[in-house]
C-alpha cells in the first residue's frame, strides 16, 4: 500500500504533493519555485510556506489556503495528514500519510544539522520512506558551514578595499549565510540585493537575527567598498554587479563541492553551504525512521538504491513504482 503514486499524486484524497501545473488540491513542501507554483485551487501547507508564496507570487496566488501546523494530524477521506520540519528552509516540511496505521512518509527537500533560520528537523518514523537523494552519493559530505562562511571573513581581512559580491539563493540561502556571518561575530551591515529584502524582512518578522541589512541603490553602490554584498546567483553575471569597482565573487550553494563548478562560474570564492541532507545524513536517516521500504527520488538514486539493498532495506528509484 503506497498511498501515493512516483508522481506524488495521492488518489484516495485527490491532492499532488507539488505539483508542477496548477491543480485542484496542492500539498506544498516549501516555497522554493521548484516546488511551490502558483495558480492552484486549493494549497495545504505550514503558515510560513504559504506566507512566502504569497509574498512571491502575490496574496491571489491560490483560491484558498489551508494552514495545517506541524504535527497537526488532518483527516481526508480516509487518510491522515500531517506535516512534520524538513530543516531545509524556513516552513519547509515533510509530508506523513496514515492509513488503517500504516505509514508513508514523504520527505521533501530535508537536511538534519542545525540551521538556525529555519524549524530543526523532526524524525519520523514510517513504513514507507519516500526520500529526497540531491546529494545521494557517498563522496558528498558537506563540511561544516561556520568554516565555510568565515572563508568570505578572512578573504575580507585581506583585501579590505575590495566588496565582497556572494551569490546564494534569494529564499533560504542568502538568509542562511547572513546568519552564520552573525555567528561569527560581523556585526557591519550587510548589503543586499533587491529581490532579497521582502523574503529577508518576513524573516526578521520571525526573529531570525539577520541584523543590519540595506538594500543596493544606484547611487550607493557607487561608494560602497570593502562590503559583503550578497545577491541572488543570476545577478553575478548580470549588468547589476557591474556597478560595483573592484569586486570578488563568491557564491555559495552546496554544489560548490563540485569544483569543476565553481570554476566554470569563475566563481574566486566556493562557499560550499547546501540545505539538502549529504551521504551521511541520508543513509543515517533512513536507518532512523525504521523504514521497511525506501523510495528514492530528486537527485541521485541508484548509489542510495545499492546502499539499501546491502543493508536488507527493501529500496527502489520513486520513478521505478509501477502505479
Ligand atoms: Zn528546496
Amino acid at each position: 500500500m503506497l498511498l501515493v503514486d512516483r508522481n506524488l499524486y495521492i488518489p484516495t484524497i485527490n491532492a499532488y504533493i507539488d505539483p508542477h501545473y496548477p491543480v485542484d488540491k496542492a500539498i506544498i513542501t516549501h516555497a522554493h519555485a521548484d516546488r511551490a507554483k502558483p495558480n492552484h485551487k486549493s494549497v495545504l501547507a505550514t503558515e510560513d510556506t504559504i506566507n512566502i508564496m504569497k509574498l512571491r507570487y502575490g496574496e491571489n496566488c491560490a483560491q484558498n489556503f489551508q494552514i495545517i501546523n506541524y504535527g497537526e494530524r488532518i483527516y481526508i477521506d480516509g487518510i491522515y495528514l500531517s506535516l512534520y520540519p524538513a530543516g531545509h528552509i524556513l516552513g519547509s516540511s515533510q509530508v506523513l500519510l496514515e492509513k488503517n496505521g500504516y505509514k508513508v512518509l514523504i520527505t521533501g527537500d530535508y537536511k538534519t544539522i542545525s540551521d538556525k533560520t529555519a524549524q530543526s528537523f523532526e524524525l519520523v518514523k514510517t513504513n514507507t520512506l519516500i526520500t529526497e537523494a540531491t546529494f545521494g552519493l557517498p563522496v558528498f559530505k558537506h563540511p561544516n558551514p561556520l568554516k565555510e562562511v568565515k572563508k568570505i571573513l578572512l578573504s575580507l581581512k585581506n583585501n579590505s578595499d575590495q566588496n565582497h559580491l556572494i551569490g546564494a539563493y534569494s529564499l533560504g540561502k542568502a538568509q542562511r549565510i547572513i546568519s552564520l556571518l552573525r555567528d561569527l561575530g560581523f556585526l557591519e551591515e550587510i548589503y543586499i540585493h533587491g529581490s532579497i529584502k521582502k523574503i529577508s524582512e518576513y524573516y526578521l518578522n520571525k526573529n531570525i537575527k539577520l541584523g543590519k541589512l540595506i538594500q543596493v541603490t544606484a547611487d550607493n553602490s557607487k561608494t560602497l567598498k570593502g562590503k559583503i554584498i550578497i545577491a541572488p546567483p543570476s545577478a553575478l553575471k548580470d549588468v547589476w554587479s557591474r556597478k560595483f569597482k573592484d569586486l570578488k565573487i563568491g557564491y555559495a550553494s552546496g554544489w560548490m563541492i563540485v569544483k569543476q563548478r565553481a570554476k566554470q562560474k569563475l566563481v574566486e570564492l566556493p562557499i560550499i553551504v547546501s540545505d539538502h541532507a549529504d551521504w551521511t545524513e541520508l543513509t543515517n536517516t533512513i536507518i532512523a525512521t525504521e523504514a521497511e521500504q525506501v523510495l528514492i527520488t530528486h537527485g541521485q538514486e541508484d548509489c542510495l538504491v545499492y546502499w539499501c539493498n546491502k543493508n536488507n532495506i527493501n529500496a527502489k528509484a520513486l520513478s521505478l513504482e509501477m502505479n
